[in-house]
């Protein structure tokens, strides 16, 4: 058993034995309780059972951990009495108390509260007695039996058909009373009420209600320590990435009652608008009642301001004198505790510089706070926050820029689900967030049907089992992509991110049948033409159409990206293989292309032709005539995408993937390519089985194809140096860097380097005419990484391309992980999906490694990273460690990587200055001890 010094710790009448720096050990409510009384603020008292209490109990059980903070608990216990002049466990003055959560990263409504604890049938004849308010004691007695009765007792609806027995009783005594509200019920109804509620405790429990508070402490106490394992609690904390090790804190305080009647009443609040991020203190209250009742929908909440409750009323049609009469604002209802409350909300944001949501008690006549904690916030007001707050010096620009989430940003790049329509959608599936955005479209399942479909004006969802480069052209048109296989980084979502386009992968419940056109999602059969919406920021599939609201880019963003750029070290390029995505990525901000994936150009109609032309033939020569074919076409892509970057970086990678990948693999379409290319279909089909490859990723690809037919690196070269040259006569100016894929050793690169230098000469020579350009290397084979000082001797700039180095680092098919990483990661075998954030631990070193050795052999080596990691936070994080100059990834994530690499930058001056403190204080203090040494000998 593990000893802690304290356990527990207390707050109350303006001082607090904790503070807001410590939300790892007392939680995020604990430590701002004991924070907000060191301000000033009225807080009712009480104390925190430390998060290691959580841990303890989880490991080693209840009884070890009552047994380390039962004397600790019991003289917190008087610490509330002698402030509250009332008796815990006392039936004539009873103190009550209320129970609840609170770990170090704020999870709403995931875990357990229980209020009004202490109650007995004793003490409420006590409390009526003390307080003449029957009413008041009995609402709160019910309150307490139906709350410890389901949370700490378990007493529940025994399905999801059937109703929670205590609500069951309340709608009987309602019918049976004639009332409507539960405010409408009478002390005796209440009173009844609790009679019934204690029967179906001891029916269920086959035990009496317990009556002893200590006892109700103690269950109270362990149930909140449970509730953080509960499935609600586990969920949560899988989405949100907050690890079990924190384990939640427990709050015990005095109660405050908003039940009191007509001048008591309880409500939550926010400082700004969570939503928009305007400055515009909100929220709702309700009088006579007790904190749940706000946010449980019993009753319609009003609003705390006028403004807003004017605002309510227009919305929900509400006459302004039934507005006056039912749903007046506390501003109107009690002006002065509205003055104080606003008082109470300003201090609060200026103190925690950031905005608030809180909630609070009043009770009869007395506001009472018993929350403040940062704001869940829409990416739009997170933006609009950090940006006004900056303005307003209410935020340094380091800490403006920090407190933006970089993939919140997301929200704002992409069309959105209205949020009112997500509400009563239904969810079909579940796959991976692949690309965000929100899209709605009648499934199509093949790629030539999508192009037809959106011919005829239809708006269409690409629904396919995965999808293949051959399906480019449907993907383009489509809404949205939806595919039951594949990671991460597969094909159909490299892809769409690369578009923008919204893309669910791996949706692996989707039963798909080409045949029949349907496809059986859980039991419910869709078939082509059928409605669906995809959420590709959360990996949701949801049935029929929802409306979208279009995003637009306002003025805080740009002055964000503003104050971002003026601090990054790291350049943001953009992977593009269009002149469109260019010119997207370039208005985000980018600053040159990190990688045009060449062979995203060869899919369009006549250039595949001529491709599988070049794959058809048997000789050199033959694949030279059908070289010459590609050669125009392939120069004018390119043209178009220099221009775009007028001015910046472009770096063209040569032919990357596997041969068989440009070849039609349906009988129709091999009689098909067989009729265009005059050959027989068995020729065809030859073909085509003699490109099988067991381990095609790690077969014939790469620049093991341009060794292998170095006319196909000659003809591509040729293609970027007269593009290039072509631009310099039009005055434009172009900056080719042309890449070479999946080397691993000095000789594949060195023999690469060779062609393309050889063939840029002959141009020069041709054109009399020279361009300046750089030839470099990918570094995404682990040899490669190993041997960077011997590849660096010839690159003159190394890429990392992350995702074919984690593939092979890791031995992970990239296109198959969705077999076996849901386990992974839902058994914690690995903490993320390292297709999306880089393995610093292992691929990290890799990189590190090829960072160091390359620059030791050529000090002026350009380094960057293509892989999908370039637009994650982290891993531009990590990238700015290393030192690397540039990321580069898809159009819609530029603005993500800018941000990302600013706070990078930032938290690293942040950490040097603290350093600096830190050496510069040990020094005073080393002097003074001089000093004072010297002193004290001169003394002697
Ligand atoms: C990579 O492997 O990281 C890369 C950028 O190349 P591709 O995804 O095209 O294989
Ligand atoms: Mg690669």
């Amino acid at each position: 058993m593990t000893n802690f010094k304290k356990n527990v710790y207390t707050f109350g009448n303006k001082s607090a034995e904790g503070d807001a720096s410590m939300k790892n050990l007392l939680g995020g409510k604990g430590a701002n309780l004991c924070e907000m009384n060191l301000i000033g603020v009225p807080v009712p008292p009480g104390f925190t059972i430390t998060t290691e209490m959580c841990k303890v109990y989880i490991k080693e059980g209840r009884e070890t951990v009552l047994k380390m903070i039962k004397t600790e608990v019991e003289e917190a216990i008087v610490h509330i009495e002698n402030q509250m002049g009332s008796q815990f466990a006392n039936s004539s003055n009873p103190c009550l108390v209320s129970v609840r959560s609170g770990s170090r990263a704020s999870m709403p409504g995931m875990m357990d509260t229980i209020l009004n604890l202490g109650l007995n049938d004793e003490a409420v004849e006590g409390l009526i007695q003390k307080t003449a308010n029957a009413r008041f004691v009995w609402d709160s007695y019910r309150r307490f039996v139906q709350m410890y009765g389901s949370v700490v007792l378990g007493v529940k609806a025994f399905s999801k058909e059937d109703q929670d027995p205590f609500e069951e009783i309340i709608d009987q005594l309602k019918e049976e009373k004639g009332v409507k509200l539960d405010n409408e019920f009478t002390a005796d109804d209440l009173k009844e009420m609790v009679v019934r509620f204690k029967k179906v405790v001891k029916k269920v429990t086959n035990k009496d209600f317990p009556s002893d508070p200590w006892e109700q402490l103690w269950g109270a106490i362990t149930s909140v320590f449970n509730s953080w394992m509960n499935e609600r609690a586990i969920y949560y904390r899988e989405l949100n990435n907050i690890p079990e090790e924190w384990g939640t804190a427990v709050n015990i305080q005095a109660m405050v009652f908003g039940n009191m009647g007509i001048n008591s009443a309880t409500g939550v609040a926010f400082t700004r608008d969570a939503s928009t991020g305007e400055d515009l203190f909100n929220g709702e209250y309700l009088i006579n009642a007790q904190g749940e009742d706000v946010v449980a929908g019993i009753r319609t909440p009003q609003q705390i301001t006028l403004e807003g409750s004017k605002r309510w009323a227009k919305l929900a049609a509400v006459s302004e004198e039934d507005r006056v009469c039912n749903f007046p604002s506390l501003e109107e209802t009690m002006p002065e505790i509205f003055k104080e409350l606003m008082e109470i909300e300003t201090k609060l944001e200026v103190h925690y510089k950031d905005m608030q949501d809180i909630e609070f008690t009043i009770q009869d006549g007395k506001l009472w706070m018993l929350q403040t904690r940062s704001g869940k916030r829409t990416g739009a007001a997170m933006v609009k926050m950090a940006v006004d707050m900056y303005e307003e010096n209410l935020l340094d620009e380091k800490t403006a820029i920090l407190r933006v989430e970089p993939n919140k940003l997301d929200e704002l790049l992409h069309p959105i689900f209205d949020k009112k329509a997500l509400k009563t959608a239904k969810v079909l599936a579940q796959g991976l967030p692949a690309s965000p955005g929100a899209a709605t479209g009648q499934i199509v399942f093949f790629a030539e049907d999508a192009e037809e479909w959106t011919k005829k004006g239809h708006k269409i969802i690409l629904v396919r089992m995965e999808t293949s480069p051959e399906d480019l052209k449907g993907m383009v048109v489509a809404e949205g992509i939806l595919t039951a296989r594949g990671g991460m980084t597969s094909h159909a979502a490299v892809v769409a991110r690369g578009m923008g386009k919204c893309c669910v992968s791996g949706a692996d419940s989707l039963k798909i049948d080409y045949k029949t056109r349907t496809v059986e999602i859980n039991g419910l059969t869709l078939k082509e033409g059928d409605w669906i919406s995809l959420n590709g920021s959360t990996g949701e599939v949801y049935q029929g159409k929802i409306a979208t609201t279009e995003a637009v880019l306002n003025e805080d963003f740009d002055k964000l990206m503003a104050l971002a750029d003026k601090h990054a070290r790291l350049e943001v390029r953009t992977n593009a293989d269009t002149p469109q995505d260019a010119q997207i990525a370039r208005n985000f901000g980018a600053k040159g292309i990190g990688l045009c994936r060449t062979e995203h150009m060869f899919f369009e109609d006549i250039k595949i032709k001529a491709m599988r032309e070049m794959i058809l033939a048997d000789d050199e020569a033959g694949r030279r005539t059908a070289l010459a074919k590609l050669l125009p076409m392939q120069r004018d892509d390119l043209e178009g995408i220099f221009k775009a970057m007028e001015g910046l970086p472009v770096t063209v990678r040569l032919l990357d993937p596997p041969l068989h990948e440009f070849v039609p693999h349906t009988e129709e379409s091999q009689k098909q390519m067989a009729e265009e290319m005059g050959v027989s279909i068995k020729a065809v089909r030859e073909k085509i089985e003699s490109l099988h490859e067991f381990n095609p990723m790690l077969g014939h690809r790469g620049c093991r194809l341009g060794n292998t037919y170095p006319e196909i690196s000659e003809m591509q070269t040729r293609a970027i140096i007269e593009a290039a040259i072509n631009l310099k006569k039009e005055g434009i100016k172009t900056y080719p860097e042309i890449m070479i894929p999946l080397t691993g050793t000095l000789t594949e690169m060195e023999m690469q380097k060779q062609i393309v230098i050889a063939t840029a000469e002959k141009i020069f020579t041709e054109r009399n005419d020279r361009i300046e350009y750089l030839i470099g290397s990918m570094i995404e084979v682990p040899r490669a990484a190993l041997m960077a000082d011997k590849i660096a001797e010839s690159a003159e700039f190394f890429s990392f391309g992350t995702n074919d180095l984690t593939q092979m680092t890791f031995g992970y098919s990239r296109d198959d992980t969705g077999k076996f990483l849901p386990f992974y990661l839902k058994k914690g075998i690995l903490k993320q999906d390292p297709f999306q954030v880089l393995d610093q631990e292992g691929v990290g070193k890799l990189i590190h490694l090829a960072t160091q050795k390359g620059l030791s052999s050529r000090p002026n080596l350009k380094i960057g990273i293509c892989g999908e990691h370039g637009g994650e936070p982290s891993s531009v994080e990590f990238c700015h460690s290393v030192g690397m100059h540039y990321v580069s990834c898809s159009p819609f994530r530029v603005p993500i990587a800018r941000l990302a690499a600013a706070q990078a930058a930032i938290k690293e001056s942040l950490a040097i200055e603290k350093k600096r403190t830190r050496r510069e204080d040990s020094k005073k203090e080393s002097i003074k001890n001089e000093h004072e040494k010297t002193l004290e000998f001169a003394s002697v």
